[in-house]
């Protein structure tokens, strides 16, 4: 990547967002909203407006989507695959605009937010390929009569996303449900709703008016999303106060299925064989430092080491997380962003102060300095964490690692488990037998073994405990988008 192609890029994206996007309902712009700002994180200025929905247009988007659910679903999945292929095909072609957009946009590198958009666009056509062999199942109760299950769509779908990888959270969402017959409205973070926006553009000229529509706003326009009682089922993506005020406004509106992937407050157990060169690179990797600033919800952010090679453990990670300084989002060669906005650096600052506090020895993670006024934060690594302490408890959700030294494994699982949160795990060992021993007691939804961070494609990701409801990236998914209907048809009277 040259730096001339990442300063054209820079400057078609400014005179993209020099007008600001559009809302479309029914692949027309709506008129007279209200404006928010979105900012650049890495120099911490305007970076353009976009459009708030308010209820009536959240409600005129429901609409919409119920009018078009009949006729998308009845063009079944050989006609929904040949739409949905060429978004991916049009999405291919503007995914290095994309990637800007949300680097731009939302602080994370550029390189990571095309990586994402890359690793996701097989999904366009895999996912109703899956589609296709995804069937009901009949069932031999008596051999005269026939006995079958169907998979029939929803509806309308509300999917609401987070912050931390846009394009790619928005892509990842709508194609399930859309897949399966549904029409989807999706509403991005606030701080990231432009990537989104393009998308809708993009897919207005593809994909038949009300199929899939953009919703940009806040907590008001989620929540309106979540209340529209034409909306059946909701898949949310985000923090676990707001899952609960979604379960809780969803139940007071009507009966809706909901689906939630929540935060995460993730334990990688590393045992005495493990090779501490390896080890030290798995746990930088593990915070997603280069993808998102360590704002990821599977960021394996609490490390227990054996206490035989803890402290070289923490000198390898030491040496290692000096070398990974913030810079520009859009610049060459950055390797991690700002963070997404002030008020999350201040947050991330305030829990790096508790652990000072608390006790903790901050090893490395000191000043950004020479950069732009942007929300930027050195990663930081503590040693002499205690169970006690909130750095070790609490999701941070940012670029904070928190060591812990183990000597008893039940000790050490019984603390990693001593967290409301159950989403990910990561166990580091040769032994196969202590390997399975850990991975059986973590109460979590996904464990790696020697392994952090990386998510395959139909392995069911999702959480137990306060981290979701639900599993996506599997089968379950596409099916968890459809209601199953019996039928009983008597073949003789
Ligand atoms: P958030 O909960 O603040 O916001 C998520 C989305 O919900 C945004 O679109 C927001 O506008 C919307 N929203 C806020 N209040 C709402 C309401 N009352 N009704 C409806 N919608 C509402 O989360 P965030 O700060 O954007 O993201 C960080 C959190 O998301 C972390 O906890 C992280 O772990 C979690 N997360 C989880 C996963 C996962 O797959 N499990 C992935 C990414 C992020």
């Amino acid at each position: 990547m040259s730096d001339g192609h990442i300063a054209d890029l820079v400057g078609e994206v400014r005179s993209l967002v020099a007008d600001p996007p559009p809302l479309l309902v029914g692949g027309e712009p709506v008129a007279g909203l209200a404006a928010a700002q979105t900012l650049d994180p890495s120099t911490g200025t305007p970076l353009t407006t976009f459009p708030v929905a308010d209820e009536s247009t959240v409600d005129a988007a429901v609409r919409a989507a119920v009018a078009a659910q009949p006729a998308w679903h009845a063009l079944g999945v050989p006609g929904r695959r040949e739409l949905l292929a060429a978004l991916g095909e049009a999405v291919r072609a503007q995914r290095h605009q994309l990637a800007m957009l949300d680097a731009m946009d939302g602080g994370n590198p550029y390189p990571a937010m095309l990586a994402d958009i890359e690793r996701c666009l097989h999904q366009f056509v895999t996912w109703p390929a899956v589609a296709g062999m995804t069937g009901g199942d009949t069932v031999p109760i008596d051999p005269r009569d026939l006995h079958f299950t169907e998979h029939q769509p929803y509806g309308v779908v509300a999917r609401i996303v987070a912050y931390n990888h846009p394009a790619y959270f928005a892509i990842k969402a709508m194609l399930p449900p859309l897949v399966m017959g549904n029409t989807v409205v999706l509403k991005p973070a606030d701080q990231t709703p432009l990537s989104a926006l393009r998308l809708a553009e993009i897919a207005r000229d593809i994909l038949p008016p009300g199929v899939f529509t953009v919703v940009s706003g806040g907590a008001a326009t989620g929540s309106a999303l979540v209340r529209h009682p034409a909306v059946r089922r909701i898949g949310f993506t985000g923090s676990v106060s707001t899952g609960l005020a979604i379960q809780r406004a969803a139940a007071e509106s009507s009966v809706k299925h909901v689906s939630l992937e929540l935060g995460g407050k993730n334990a990688m157990i590393v045992f005495p064989d493990a090779p501490v060169e390896a080890v030290a690179a798995a746990v930088v990797a593990g915070m997603n430092l280069d993808s998102c600033g360590g704002q990821s919800c599977g960021s394996t952010s609490r490390v227990f080491v054996h206490e035989r090679i803890h402290d070289e453990v923490v000198e390898a990670v030491a040496a290692r997380l000096a070398r990974v300084v913030p810079g520009v989002a859009y610049a060459e060669g950055t390797v991690m962003g700002p963070l997404v906005s002030a008020a999350h650096r201040d947050r991330v600052a305030g829990y790096v102060e508790a652990g000072e506090r608390e006790g903790a020895r901050r090893v490395v993670g000191g000043e950004v300095t020479g950069l732009p006024p942007g929300f930027y934060h050195a990663p930081v690594l503590f040693d002499r964490v205690e169970q006690s302490m909130r750095i070790a408890n609490e999701e941070i959700f940012g670029p904070v690692i928190a060591m812990l030294r183990w000597s008893d494994l039940d000790t050490a699982l019984a603390q990693a488990n001593a967290v409301p949160y159950g989403l990910t795990g990561a166990i580091w060992t040769n032994d196969l037998a202590q390997a399975m021993y850990a991975t059986r007691a973590l109460h979590t939804g996904y464990v790696w073994v020697n392994d952090v961070s990386r998510h395959y494609w139909g392995m069911p990701f999702g959480g137990v405990k306060d981290s979701g409801l639900g599993r996506e990236e599997c089968v379950d998914e596409l099916r968890s988008y459809t209601e199953v209907k019996a039928v009983n048809l008597r073949t003789r009277w």
